[in-house]
């Protein structure tokens, strides 16, 4: 599994939009598709050289887009998007001091999920899906 992220902006210059594209490269049937899931004033993926399918906000295309990534990596895309953000920015536990500590996740209010230390269940760093929300 392969993943990676690129921030960006998109839309009128005035009201300028920031925008997340991962690219998740994972093996389905021995071979080797890539997941491009962009998020911004548009929001779309696509698999391989597929064509854009654009997420609707009733959530059956998001849920198509995690299933894919399920099928391609064995994690959902929060899984990927969790793995990769412990990995980018690293979780410091102040109180045990531990670098990087073993974290369980809990549900926060709706799309957060706050990651906590196991050793002392302070909560060590948290992540808003904003897709969730809206
Ligand atoms: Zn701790």
């Amino acid at each position: 599994m392969e993943v990676t992220m690129k921030t960006g902006v998109e839309g009128p210059k005035h009201d300028p939009y920031g925008t997340e594209t991962w690219t998740i490269t994972g093996e389905y049937k021995g071979a080797e598709i890539t997941l491009t899931y962009h998020q911004g004033l548009d929001e779309w993926f696509t698999i391989d050289t597929s064509s854009k399918v654009r997420v609707n906000y009733d959530g059956g295309t998001l849920k198509l887009m995690s299933e894919c990534c399920e099928k391609l990596t064995g994690k959902t895309f929060d899984e990927v998007r969790g793995i990769w953000e412990e990995k980018e920015y690293g979780m410091f536990c102040e109180t045990c001091n531990d670098f990087p500590p073993d974290v369980t996740s809990h549900k926060g209010y709706p799309g957060e999920t706050i990651y906590c230390c196991t050793k002392c269940s302070n909560p060590v760093n948290s992540f808003q899906d904003m897709s969730a929300v809206i």
